[in-house]
């Protein structure tokens, strides 16, 4: 609007000026024409031609009284005319204007007399005139000076309009004048601004000539193929690198339909319709939207990849589209094969980490076998050099036993996707346990090992518990490892106003040099000091602790001088809560406890299994007897009743199956007693078998203290028990800790679909096939997965029975599943 105006006041001027000329030239035309009219000429003349006719009438009658015969007609004729000029002086609009005038008002009257008492004697016989005419010359000179007086009067008047006619025009010129002045400046300005329009228009189209030439270049010289192309899709400019990636040359594409030439055929159709729809709409789907992949058409009808983008653009009035086009063919090969190598990478090292996790994990079992018969070696009998011996087994045994587990936290804290348990626990008394459990190794290394709490009513707090015991435990550890005959010091504070309570741990040991500082907390480094090659740790320590820090929401630091000591200090969230929050100590979980001196028969070939044996069963409260083959067994059983048999089921000479069944056939004591098997036989199969015969449960070696316990208890009832009917303790599964409740959960709705699907489709009665055994195989191992040992047990059977059980089998599979998850 505003660049409008003046347009507008032009205009508006203009039409005003030619309205004012306008009225103005009608005006003067009025004015000429009133001046240019013979009808006031003509009075006036009439009028002072009155006095001339009255003498042409005077003469006529002085003529004919000299008795001129023609005389009288002249008489009449000339007193018609001056008849004739009183009735036209008297009828024209001018004579109207004098009327007012007395002596023009006398005289006509005056006049008027004359011509009426002529006009009988006029229009009467020749002799009657006659008779007239003297008298009629003397009313002629009476008449004669009035006659004058009118036509003076007359020509008076005229004068004066007509000296007032063109004063008006000479004024309505002088307007006309300006009005014309007026319109001649205003048609001045307009022309300065045209002209102006004018420059100005130049000059945006040299700026528009450039921009194109400028365009035009950018175009040409552009490395990315541009294609411009207008509404209807036909190809108004296509640049060399078009040529280049096209195939086409300028003059080949340009005036082509665009999706003809270069989209591919199933391509096109979407093309036209987006082209329809914006044109009808005004819609932009890919115009505008960045880069896009899409797919282009060479000239050879191949069919490659291309990154665009489309911009909407005007030319001359006309809309068209400027599409800038890039061949992306190796850089998507690039990504792909980068991805696949990221792909390799990831599987590589997610196998590697499996390994590693699967080789810790199957290590960790005959570790614990080691250390617990190591334990239970009777050394009295060795010499000091077998002792030291295996003083050092006991050590490397430990010392691994700690790597292998490190590496299981770590790699079952990387794949935790879980926040960790949140609950509530007494933050001081946690901290005093562990300095407790660590005094010992401050007095090995002769440090002196401090805790100070300086917030003094600490209180309880919420948080992971067990996270927060391993990161003190392995921060106050490494501080003792490190540090010789100094002191460890451990700081508890809340942080003032805030949920978080910062830990300090600080030594007076080796200390750390700068540049290992931020290395220490990656994995698998250890620096390499004299204290560390003497404590030949993993490296994964502070990893872990830093994970288990960062997962709970907290932070690590550390600070260390060479030479001086180190200060590991971290933060973690623990909120407060009130007293009434904290569980009952449970401690470990508590088995109840078994019949006080029960009776066990122990049997066993080899001697440290039933060493084992016999020792936990002896702190269970129980009392053993031992024997190391089947034969012995059923010799004891003849003599003395037993409250419970543990067989070993591979044993030279007869084994636990036989033993048992002979213990039995003999009839005289324990016919009744439970058997338990004890066995390293890892096979389903073997485990039915055993179960089919008389025993009540089994036992898997290595054996391990809590199975032992619980399976008594089971075999005792003891009341309380809250174990399965497994002789396998539960554990938590390792699919459950590895990978979290989430993926546990959904993974047990999903086996559990499965395994309902298996019973819903299977017959007791029909034969086992090998799709089955397949199934069941299948199945058995997501039930080991997720900790079903039950449900394991009864799919390896099913998976290993002779047709003829199978249907035993599923039955017993059945009764299994339907009381662990009841309808
Ligand atoms: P490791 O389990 O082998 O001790 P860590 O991850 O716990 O591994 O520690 C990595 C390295 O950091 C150690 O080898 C040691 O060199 C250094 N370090 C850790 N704590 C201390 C400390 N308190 N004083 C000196 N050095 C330490």
């Amino acid at each position: 609007m505003n660049g409008r105006w003046p347009f507008v006041l032009f205009a508006g001027l203009l039409l005003a000026s030619l309205l004012l000329v306008g009225g103005l030239g009608r005006t003067v035309f009025a004015d000429l024409r009133v001046l240019s009219t013979a009808q006031n000429d003509d009075v006036s003349w009439t009028m002072s031609q009155l006095e001339v006719e009255l003498l042409r009438l005077q003469n006529a009658v002085l003529s004919a009284q000299a008795d001129d015969a023609a005389g009288l007609g002249e008489v009449r004729k000339r007193f018609d005319i001056f008849y004739s000029r009183i009735t036209t002086t008297r009828q024209s609009a001018f004579f109207s204007a004098l009327a007012e005038d007395t002596t023009v008002s006398e005289s006509t009257a005056a006049a008027i007399g004359f011509l009426d008492s002529g006009i009988p004697r006029i229009d009467g016989s020749d002799e009657r005139l006659r008779a007239y005419l003297p008298m009629m010359l003397s009313n002629i000179d009476a008449l004669r000076p009035k006659v004058r007086a009118l036509a003076l009067a007359g020509v008076d008047h005229f004068t004066t309009q007509e000296t007032t006619d063109r004063n008006r025009l000479s004024v309505t010129l002088q307007r006309l004048a300006y009005g014309l002045t007026a319109l001649i400046a205003v048609l001045f300005l307009a022309l300065a601004s045209l002209i102006q329009l004018y420059r100005q228009g130049q000059r945006a189209s040299q700026k528009r000539e450039q921009a194109r030439a400028r365009f035009e270049a950018v175009v040409s010289s552009s490395l990315n193929a541009v294609l411009v192309a207008d509404t209807r899709g036909n190809i108004v400019e296509f640049n060399g690198a078009a040529e280049t990636v096209f195939g086409y040359t300028r003059e080949e594409a340009l005036g082509e339909d665009m999706s003809e030439l270069i989209i591919p055929e199933e391509l096109r159709e979407a093309h036209r319709e987006g082209l329809k729809r914006f044109v009808r709409t005004g819609k932009k789907r890919v115009i505008g939207a960045g880069r896009v992949r899409l797919k282009g058409m060479r000239k050879g009808g191949e069919v490659f990849p291309v990154e665009l983008s489309i911009s909407l653009s005007e030319a001359s009035g006309e809309t068209v589209f400027v599409s800038f086009l890039r061949d992306i063919t190796s850089e998507l090969k690039a990504e792909e094969d980068l991805k696949d190598a990221l792909e390799k990478a990831q599987v590589g090292e997610q196998a590697k980490s499996n390994l590693l996790t699967v080789m810790s994990h199957e290590m960790r079992t005959p570790l614990n076998g080691i250390l617990g018969s190591l334990e239970l070696m009777d050394q009295s009998d060795l010499s000091n050099v077998q002792k030291r011996h295996l003083a050092s087994i006991g050590i490397s045994g430990e010392l691994l036993l700690s790597h292998v587990n490190d590496v299981l936290d770590l790699s079952s804290l990387s794949s935790a996707e879980e926040m960790p348990k949140q609950a509530p626990f007494n933050l001081k008394e946690l901290i005093q346990d562990v300095v407790e459990s660590l005094q010992g190794n401050a007095t090995q290394s002769q440090n002196a090992l401090s805790v100070d709490f300086l917030t003094p009513d600490l209180g309880p707090v919420t948080g992971d518990r067990g996270s927060l015991q391993r990161c003190v435990v392995n921060l106050v550890g490494n501080a003792l490892k490190f540090t010789r005959g100094g002191s460890v010091a451990i700081e508890v504070e809340r942080l003032a106003g805030t949920d978080f309570i910062e830990f300090r741990v600080a030594d007076t040991g080796v200390g750390i040099a700068p540049e290992n500082l931020s290395r220490i907390f990656e994995e698998f480094v250890t620096i390499d000091t004299s204290f560390d090659r003497e404590n030949s740790g993993t490296g994964l320590g502070l990893a872990i602790t830093k994970r288990l820090i960062e997962r709970n929401g907290g932070e690590l630091e550390a600070d260390s001088l060479l030479g001086e000591g180190s200060l590991f200090t971290f933060r973690l969230p623990l909120p407060p809560v009130d007293d009434a929050h904290i569980p009952a100590n449970t401690g470990a979980q508590s088995l109840p406890a078994l019949p006080e001196g029960f009776q066990a028969l122990v049997v066993d070939d080899n001697d440290i299994n039933r060493e084992i044996l016999v020792d936990i069963v002896r702190e269970l409260g129980g009392y053993s007897h031992e024997a190391s083959n089947g034969y012995d067994a059923i010799d004891l059983c003849a003599e003395q009743e037993f409250d419970v048999l543990l067989l070993d089921i591979s044993m030279p000479g007869i084994d636990g199956l036989e033993t048992l069944k002979r213990i039995r056939g003999a009839a005289v004591r324990n016919t009744s007693t439970p058997a338990i098997a004890v066995t390293a036989h890892a096979s389903t199969s073997d485990h039915e078998a055993i179960l089919a015969h008389d025993f009540q449960s089994l036992i898997l070696k290595p054996v391990r203290r809590a199975a032992i316990h619980s399976t008594l208890a089971e075999t005792f009832g003891v009341a309380g028990v809250n174990l399965t009917s497994t002789s396998w303790p539960q554990e938590e599964p390792e699919f459950l800790k590895r990978f979290g409740l989430e993926r546990y959960t959904a993974a047990m709705q999903e086996t559990l679909d499965e395994i309902s699907l298996f019973l819903k489709d299977k017959n007791e009665s029909d034969p086992l096939t090998q799709p089955d055994r397949l199934e069941a195989h299948r199945l058995s191992g997501s039930a080991a997965v997720l900790g079903w040992m039950d449900l394991w047990h009864a799919f390896q059977a099913i998976q290993n029975a002779p047709e003829t059980q199978w249907g035993a089998h599923l039955k017993r599979l059945r009764a299994e599943f339907e009381r662990v998850f009841p309808e």
